[in-house]
């Protein structure tokens, strides 16, 4: 029974070890143990439901003006990839960029690059620019694999529980030290405050690739002005915002990475014109 939990106890560190990266851009530290090859089929199967499911708006002109903003800022993302070794990780991105008639203030991005735009959130966007802030936050979170680290967690946090649950009944307390510290950090990067994480994660790196594909990231800040300004007439909330934090921080934290984010696109294009 010891071997047993010695051996459970090896393989959670391996796990841990062994599924550490970094996120490129930011530089942010992860944990993800779930690879493309586990998660991307499902994704595309859902996503490719959810479209069947619901109907594509028949405004060609507001189509038109999203997958071409999509496939702008996803080209991008490719060229970022391609020219810092990640070619091929990019090989396994489906971009897909459609609007469907719904009148909720909502987008998504699925692992892999599956993004939905609801008609509701055009408002929002008010222009070209302000598409591509909403498109650059979705794209961001496929580009770093969010949907990837949430699962992550989630296993994480079955097995730290699994391995408290071991230690209480053991006398060594190094060894109840030692899941304590690893079930501490499992907690530490629970569902709320990795969310928060992931969402200024994604308003950097979007930010970033906007600019690089030739829109005025100014438009980011001003998208979520107008978020904030609709939950404050009275009108129910976006929907989008329930799940995508709208405060006075989030506007200056976006004004502020405005310099920084011009520079870093400034770089990375540069680098692909000399590739
Ligand atoms: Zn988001």
């Amino acid at each position: 029974m010891k071997i047993m939990k010695n051996f459970i106890v090896l393989c959670l560190v391996a796990l841990m070890l062994y599924g550490c990266s970094t996120v490129p851009i930011t530089g942010r530290k992860r944990i993800n143990v779930v690879s493309d090859a586990q998660i991307l089929p499902s994704s595309f199967a859902q996503y490719q439901g959810f479209l069947k499911e619901n109907k594509l708006s028949a405004n060609r002109s507001k189509t038109a003006e999203i997958k071409n903003v999509g496939l702008k800022i996803s080209k991008a993302v490719d060229r970022f990839m391609r020219a810092n070794g990640m070619a091929a990780e990019a090989e396994n991105y489906r971009w897909e960029f459609n609007l469907i008639e719904n009148d909720a203030v909502n987008a998504w991005c699925m692992p892999g690059g599956k993004v939905v735009f609801y008609t509701g959130i055009l408002p929002m966007c008010a222009n070209t620019d302000g598409i591509a802030a909403v498109m650059g936050h979705e794209v961001a979170h496929a580009f770093a694999k969010h949907g990837q680290e949430r699962m992550t967690t989630a296993y994480g946090q079955q097995l730290g529980g699994v391995g408290v649950m071991l230690a209480t009944g053991n006398q060594d307390p190094k060894k109840a030290q030692m899941w304590n510290t690893i079930y501490g950090v499992g907690s530490q990067l629970g569902m709320l405050a990795y969310s928060r994480t992931h969402e200024n994660e994604a308003d950097k790196l979007g930010m970033v690739f906007m600019i690089m594909a030739g829109y005025q990231p100014v438009e980011a800040v001003n998208v979520w002005v107008r978020m904030s300004q609709r939950a404050d007439s009275g009108s129910a909330p976006p929907e989008f915002m329930s799940t995508h934090p709208s405060n006075e921080t989030r506007i200056q934290n976006l004004k502020a990475y405005l310099p920084t984010a011009t520079a870093l696109a400034k770089k990375y294009n540069a680098q692909m014109l000399r590739n």
